[in-house]
């Protein structure tokens, strides 16, 4: 059997920072990874370009009750702490609105520059590794795979991700793992998804993109707000602004079970209502056919925004109808297209400033199995960066 100080399950961006700091330690260190390659999120991350932090970063921008520990492990290894690491590995970075890129735009730079130190420090490194049962007795961890080989460790860091995009590698196996050793698990539903209407005017609109403000509208209360770009497609909305209601949205629908969801979509943000209603009466003053009475405000298939029937000239009626159409959700799209998890082990398990889990000694946890779930903007890779060095450095 083959013994190291320390195993990491799970070689994405959290794993192989874990491993990286507990390597530079001194201690011996293997990561196991269930796929032919680590990484492979990394690869797909930001449209292949990896959104791999922001310029503004604290623990805001996380689910609520993450914030404590967020806060706690920033304090370690925060967004300057980030860009050295990244710079010292040969990373150049630029910032875009905020949003931190790598300079060559490429995902894959990312990766190589942290194989080259996974390499330089020699990292054992186990492929096709599916780790699916771990013991524990007298200080030692037995880490054993599908296919029956076992590792023995006195520290294991567990970095095996969520459930979303599984063909990538996070297929949720983790959390089974970490469910036997008496951690909760709050339900992982997908995030940053799109999400699914029956209306005919997602049918009818299919393929146009506009800018919108739109509005999560859960159990009659505004439960979150967003800005920017719409997409209506054949199944419902998708872009941007919809992905970042869509957290708020999974979890009421998918865990809590609500059906009382509705979208509601300011379609003209640029124009107050009042200036909109006065723009819209001078059209119709001038005998606008009813039809062009939008024309230039927005694209010119929105002529369905409203029904014939009620095109009877009212400039009150089309004000309503494109600030602050409502809609109703269905349900949210599934793993495959969902960018993130929320949900997973439950932050109360582990313990701020180390993430070693409150339940077995020598075991820690880091990335997005936990219960942290950030917004887009490269929140997630920060969390992911920080986690794995804190839980790689803690002893
Ligand atoms: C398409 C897409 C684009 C994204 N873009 C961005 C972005 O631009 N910016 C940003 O901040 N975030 C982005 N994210 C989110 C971000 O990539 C993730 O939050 C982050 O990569 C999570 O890192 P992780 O190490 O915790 O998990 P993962 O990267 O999912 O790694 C988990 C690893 O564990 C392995 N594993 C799982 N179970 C087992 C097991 N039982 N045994 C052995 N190995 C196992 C998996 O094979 C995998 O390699 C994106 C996500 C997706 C899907």
């Amino acid at each position: 059997m083959q013994k190291f100080k320390t195993v990491v399950i799970g070689g994405g961006a959290a794993g192989i920072v874990a491993a990286i700091s507990a390597k530079r330690k001194g201690e011996s260190v293997a990561i196991c990874d269930r796929m032919a390659r680590i990484g492979k999120k990394i690869l797909a991350s930001g449209n292949g370009r990896c959104n791999l932090l922001n310029e503004k970063l604290d623990e805001s921008f996380y689910n609520p009750p993450a914030r404590g520990l967020v806060r706690s492990i920033f304090e370690k290894f925060g967004k300057e702490d980030a860009l050295s690491f990244f710079k010292e590995l040969g990373l150049e970075t630029y910032s875009e609105d905020g949003r931190i890129f790598p300079r060559t735009n490429q995902s894959s730079s990312v990766l190589k520059v942290l194989e080259m130190e996974l390499n330089r420090l020699s990292v054992s490194i186990e492929l096709n590794y599916e780790v699916n049962r771990v013991s524990y007795s007298q200080g030692l961890f037995t880490v054993t795979s599908k296919g029956g080989k076992t590792i023995e460790c006195e520290k294991l860091i567990v970095a095996g991700g969520g459930k979303s995009y599984p063909a990538l590698g996070s297929d949720g196996s983790c959390y089974k793992l970490a469910a036997n050793m008496g951690h909760k698990i709050i339900e992982p539903v997908p995030a940053a998804v799109p999400i699914v209407l029956k209306d005919r005017l997602c049918h009818l609109l299919q393929g146009q993109k506009i800018t919108a403000r739109v509005k999560a509208i859960i159990n009659q209360k505004t439960a979150c707000e967003s800005f920017g770009d719409l997409l209506l497609t054949n199944y419902g909305l998708s872009g941007t602004a919809i992905l970042d209601v869509s957290e708020e949205i999974s979890v009421a629908i998918n865990r809590q079970k609500t059906s009382d969801v509705l979208i509601s979509i300011d379609m003209v943000p640029f124009m107050d209502r009042a200036a909109l209603r006065s723009e819209i009466s001078k059209r119709i003053k001038n005998n606008w056919k009813p039809e062009d009475l939008l024309t230039g405000i927005l694209p010119n298939k929105f002529y369905f925004v409203f029904e014939s029937k009620d095109l009877s000239i009212d400039a009150e009626k089309i004000v309503n109808s494109v600030k602050g159409r409502l809609f109703k959700v269905v349900e949210t799209k599934r793993w495959n297209e969902a960018d993130f998890t929320s949900g997973g082990i439950d932050t109360k398990y582990v313990k701020e400033g180390t993430l070693e889990s409150t339940v077995v000694k020598g075991l820690y946890f880091a990335g997005e199995i936990l219960d942290v779930c950030g917004k887009r903007g490269g929140y997630n890779l920060a969390w992911a960066w920080a986690s794995g060095y804190v839980a790689g450095s803690a002893r």
